[in-house]
């Protein structure tokens, strides 16, 4: 059974929690990256894939994590085959979740007074993310020194919402998700 540590976000377990409700818990960074540096995450168990897409389950508050985290890892051995089929009904879920994950993140950061201009908010795409369960790292600059190649934005190009990189802004990987793109390390 793999241990998510994301599953498990309690003060018991050593979170330094800053704000949660039923869906969501989000905590302070243990190794800020920037002056103001939180992880949001979903109670339940949502995993990345290779590329950002997200599963289609409801999110519940109740439902068993650790059933999660096995069909999770049926779900991956299916992955080329099931992506393909479920990618119309991921899409609307996707961006409408990532929206909802961002305007909770924005209001964290105008709560702690961080100035609009000032703020990162977005995601690692795999594999080069660190922890396999979907976070969106909310960031109010500036960057500890070296901290900030990690968390580089690269902007769109033509018809990309994103460039080459392996860091989306939430607002990128909403739009990208919408017009049915899958997110990934090159331009999309
Ligand atoms: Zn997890
Ligand atoms: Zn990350």
């Amino acid at each position: 059974m793999a241990h998510c540590q994301f599953c498990e976000v309690s003060t018991t377990n050593g979170f330094n929690i800053i704000w949660e409700n039923e869906l969501f818990v989000a905590f302070w960074d243990r190794k800020p990256a920037a002056e103001l540096h939180i992880q949001l995450v979903p109670r339940q168990h949502i995993g990345m894939f290779m590329n950002l897409r997200i599963n289609t389950r409801p999110m519940s508050s109740e439902s068993s994590r650790k059933r999660q985290i096995v069909e999770e890892k049926r779900r991956r051995a299916w992955f080329v085959i099931r992506i393909y089929l479920r990618a119309v009904a991921v899409l609307s879920l996707n961006c409408s979740q990532v929206r909802s994950m961002k305007a909770i993140g924005e209001k964290l950061l105008d709560d702690l007074g961080s100035p609009p201009s000032m703020r990162v908010l977005g995601f690692h795409i795999p594999p080069f993310n660190s922890v396999n369960h979907l976070h969106l790292h909310v960031q109010g600059l500036p960057y500890k020194p070296l901290r900030q190649a990690k968390y580089r934005i690269s902007s769109g190009f033509a018809h990309f919402n994103k460039g080459f990189g392996w860091f989306v802004e939430a607002e990128q990987a909403a739009r990208s998700l919408e017009t049915g793109r899958t997110i990934g390390v090159f331009p999309c």
